[in-house]
């Protein structure tokens, strides 16, 4: 897949401020906020900031220090939600789809947080 960046993707809108999102939590270089069609109980996605479309895009061209702080949103925002294993005796899930393949609807990179619930062995 190109990994040119569509800037009016729906992700970027929210982050731009042109769309609300139900916010979680925020750090430098990430935001997480719920999906607005929940698949489980709870279900956020976890966003970085910066113009990535799929996780080895972000990987092969993200700074350093946008790679630590989005994996810590990762874990902050699972644990914010109480769904961090160490806290919920439930656990959590985390997903990322990139590409035609996965069905990548928003060509902005998004981990997807689901839990809250008995989540079976797998959801998408
Ligand atoms: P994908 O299929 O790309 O992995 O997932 C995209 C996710 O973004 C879907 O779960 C979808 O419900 C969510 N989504 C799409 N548009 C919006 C929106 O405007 N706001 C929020 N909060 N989530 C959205």
């Amino acid at each position: 897949m190109s990994y040119s960046y569509d800037d009016q993707n729906i992700f970027a809108k929210i982050l731009r401020g042109e769309i609300p999102c139900k916010k979680v939590l925020e750090t430098e270089h990430s935001l997480a906020f719920h999906d607005i069609h929940p698949q489980a109980e709870v279900h956020v996605l976890v966003i970085p900031k910066g113009p990535y479309v799929t996780y080895d895009h972000f990987a092969a061209h993200a700074s350093e220090a946008e790679i630590v702080d989005f994996m810590r949103a990762v874990g902050d925002t699972a644990k914010t939600l109480g769904l961090a294993p160490a806290q919920a005796e439930g656990g959590s899930r985390i997903l990322s789809n990139a590409g035609p393949d996965a069905h990548q609807e928003v060509p902005h990179l998004h981990i997807h947080i689901f839990g809250g619930e008995f989540l079976g062995r797998m959801i998408s």
